[in-house]
């Protein structure tokens, strides 16, 4: 269970550096970052949904850029002493070294609008925002926080999948999530999933689409396998917008589409429908 003391991290807004620019890689529209970011990374002329990571999620959602990180001192252990190209060792501590994320996914707490929520946003630039057993134990603790102090959860996917140099141990962690997200269910606490561009392989065959919500930002990709091994094993060409949100909308698979720049005002409405 979470300790009521527990040492948290308060992060403020990075500053943007001044002069860079950034092109759509939709529309090719060239714009300043500043002017992205003031547009919350959504392309202003095609509305392309730009790839963030979880600093961009939380200030998109958090009142004033206000809230505490979690969990942080859980650390991935290269327990199977796993070796593909490099050692997973190896790949952690270059990884810790390049970025300053400590895993694939990041929890953090705060108020979004009216409600005080536990917010799970993962981070494709850590190994993929691959789903290893330390964000399987953090979304764990981030549950039992949620059902201590009931407060909803939101969990922003991002990943390609499980972790392969955790093998098993981190197919586990489907398991274990979705038995705390039934917890959450028991205790009528609400629990919304964001599936963003790319949701594939464990997360979205298990938690990913246990939300009371699942709602997807515009174009995302999101399924299972991806869509050159389908085509390979079925021997057939896919449909237009194959695995595209607006796809999975239309087969019953979503909820709704929610455009980022009306991620906060969304999630706030639904959490309120779930609560009354
Ligand atoms: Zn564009």
């Amino acid at each position: 269970m979470v300790q009521k003391n527990q040492k948290r991290n308060t992060y403020q807004k990075k500053e943007t550096p001044e002069g860079l620019w950034t092109k759509c890689p939709n529309c090719n529209y060239i714009c300043t970052v500043t002017e992205l970011r003031e547009n919350v990374f959504v392309c202003p002329k095609c509305s392309f949904h730009h790839r963030i990571g979880s600093d961009e999620y939380f200030e998109i959602l958090f009142n004033d850029n206000k809230y505490d990180v979690l969990y942080e001192n859980i650390r991935s252990k290269d327990f199977l002493h796993f070796t593909d190209l490099k050692s997973y060792g190896k790949r952690l501590e270059e990884t810790w070294n390049k970025t300053d994320i400590t895993d694939s996914i990041r929890i953090a707490t705060g108020e979004v609008r009216e409600h005080h929520m536990v917010v799970g946003c993962m981070d494709f630039e850590f190994i993929g925002g691959s789903l290893g057993s330390v964000m399987g134990e953090r979304l764990a603790r981030a549950a039992d926080y949620c059902l201590l102090h009931r407060a909803p959860l939101l969990i922003i996917c991002k990943s390609g999948g499980a972790r392969m140099m955790e093998s098993a141990f981190s197919l586990m962690q489907l398991a274990k999530v979705s038995a705390k997200l039934s917890q959450l269910t028991d205790a009528r606490i609400p629990y919304i999933s964001l599936l963003t561009d790319p949701s594939f392989g464990g997360i979205s065959a298990s938690f990913g689409m246990l939300g009371d919500f699942n709602i997807a930002e515009p174009g995302a990709l999101i399924g299972f396998a991806g869509p050159r091994v389908i085509r390979e094993t079925i021997k057939k060409d896919l449909p237009e917008g194959f695995q595209r949100s607006e796809f999975l909308l239309e087969h019953g698979f979503l909820d709704l589409i929610v455009n980022r720049k009306e991620l906060k005002q969304k999630v706030a409405t639904l959490l309120a429908l779930l609560k009354s």
